[in-house]
């Protein structure tokens, strides 16, 4: 059992118009780590689904009326609440997803910024006046909620791709209906422990697991009482979703699949590069979707990069994330450590070398060696396809212009990293790549205050920043005759 200072955040029912509810129908969830059951989780139906808009609809009315200061003083509130409870939340995201308390503790102050970022914001929803085109008009723009929001989102943040999506959406004076992931509902119905506590009326958030996901999504993307959806997962359901909205032409936010170069000149502080390289390939054990994907590394510090990355990673300690001095928890499921096998099989069998790792841990489950390949080339899967796990491929490069030509040969565009020294090499390489986010001597790029979203086939959308809100409004313009 779950040791936590206050155990009602561990609820497994579902959050329906204000009420917890469950309906005789569960699923398990299941610690990564340990393989031991954590709860049986209520699993919504479509039905309940169709009710739960239903509600969401009649709700978001009223609370968009609210003032966006009365809105910001209970998204506040829920910001200080999570707080508060970091430790418990982090100890229910580690049991249900596997990631090192440290960093699901990180992971929910993270989240737990979007939800303070947007009550900021929630005050700062300004229109615009337009001088008249004729003489007797005035023009006025208002912005206005979108109405029901529908969320689906992955596991590998079980708790910052819901706060994400929900601060936003609720600061403007929407409604919320969150499908979380199957693998990870708990760290979803615990911030709507704690957003009940913090006053949220009832039917503005409702959370409902299901192990249907595709019913759900269905269900979300087809009820025309739902104004958009937003998703976080694969390119490949985020097409699914797409069309599944088309025939109510719903507005969508996508953060979808990433493919990240991370490139090494040979004019980069090397020291430096590794580290980046640590954070954005190993972070969540390579289970994120800005994770560098290829590492590409110019031929003249290609060795040198490899030894120091090696050494780097013979840092790490692999574990059951509650134990103390663990960076590196299990992967997700088997599914996870399968597709980190194909590629390796794949890209050996076509010439690359395994430096290091290669294989299932003697820890045996789902943990894997942290990997690093080298003569990686173009032609072998892990250039195409995100791994998501802790495999790093390491390409060799000669020029500025060939690895440009390499980074932007892909149809995802989410994440972009280099390093270099170079003020001018800086400016052409981040203006060239073709991906949303560009980290620059830093593999480190998640933060509330910035936008966060992908060109190409990476999705479509902002989220964080001043514009996450955007996302989330409609613009109507005024036009007043007879002045
Ligand atoms: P990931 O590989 O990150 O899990 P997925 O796109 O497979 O990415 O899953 C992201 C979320 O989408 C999960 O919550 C999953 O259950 C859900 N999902 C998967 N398939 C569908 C579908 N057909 N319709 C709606 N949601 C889906």
């Amino acid at each position: 059992m779950l040791d936590l200072n206050d155990p009602s955040l561990l609820e497994p029912r579902a959050y329906i118009n204000g009420e917890w509810i469950s309906n005789g129908a569960t699923f398990a969830v299941t610690n990564p780590a340990t393989g031991t059951k954590i709860a049986d989780v209520t699993d919504v139906s479509v039905a309940e689904t169709a009710a739960a808009i239903d509600h969401a609809h009649k709700a978001q009315k009223d609370w968009a009326a609210w003032t966006g200061k009365e809105r910001g003083a209970v998204l506040r509130r829920w910001y200080d609440l999570i707080v508060e409870n970091a430790d418990d939340l982090a100890a229910i995201l580690t049991a249900e997803m596997g990631k090192p308390l440290p960093e699901a503790k990180g992971e929910i102050l993270y989240g737990a910024s979007f939800i303070e970022w947007f009550a900021e914001e929630a005050k700062r929803i300004y229109g615009d006046v337009i001088p008249g085109h004729q003489r007797d008009k005035r023009i006025v723009v208002i912005k206005q909620p979108v109405g029901v929001v529908g969320s689906i989102t992955p596991w590998n943040f079980p708790n910052a791709m819901i706060a994400r999506k929900v601060a936003p959406a609720l600061a403007v004076g929407c409604s919320f209906v969150a499908r979380p992931a199957e693998l990870t509902p708990l760290s979803a119905t615990a911030m709507a422990v704690l957003g009940e506590r913090a006053g949220i009326p009832a039917g503005v958030l409702n959370i409902i697991p299901s192990s249907r996901s595709a019913e759900i999504g269905q269900e979300l993307c087809a009820n025309p009482k739902v104004a958009k959806i937003t998703f976080t997962g694969s390119t490949r359901v985020g097409k699914i979703l797409m069309q599944q909205c088309s025939d109510t032409i719903k507005k969508m936010s996508l953060e979808l699949g990433g493919n990240a170069p991370f490139i090494v000149f040979d004019d980069a502080d090397l020291d430096a590069a590794v580290d980046g390289a640590m954070i954005s390939k190993f972070r969540n054990n390579g289970q994120t979707c800005v994770c560098a994907n290829r590492i590409y590394v110019q031929s003249g510090v290609y060795d040198a990069f490899a030894e120091k990355l090696q050494a780097a990673i013979g840092k790490l300690a692999l574990g059951d994330g509650t134990e103390d001095g663990v960076t590196t928890g299990p992967l997700i499921n088997d599914a996870a450590v399968r597709k980190v096998e194909d590629h390796i099989a794949d890209a050996t069998s076509k010439g690359a070398t395994v430096a290091l790792g290669g294989q299932r841990s003697e820890l045996g489950g789902t943990f894997f060696e942290p990997t690093v390949l080298t003569d990686v080339t173009t032609d072998m899967a892990v250039a195409r396809e995100e791994t998501f796990g802790p495999l790093a491929p390491l390409f060799r490069f000669e020029t500025e212009a060939d690895v440009i030509a390499m980074a932007n040969d892909t149809e995802f565009g989410l994440a972009g990293y280099f390093y270099s020294t170079k003020m001018n090499r800086i400016w052409r390489v981040a203006e060239a790549l073709e991906t949303g986010i560009v980290g620059i001597n830093t593999g480190l790029i998640s933060t509330e205050v910035a936008p966060f979203g992908g060109v190409k086939q990476s999705g479509l959308g902002r989220e964080g920043s001043k514009y996450g809100v955007e996302d989330f409004l409609e613009l109507k313009y005024m036009c007043f005759g007879e002045v």
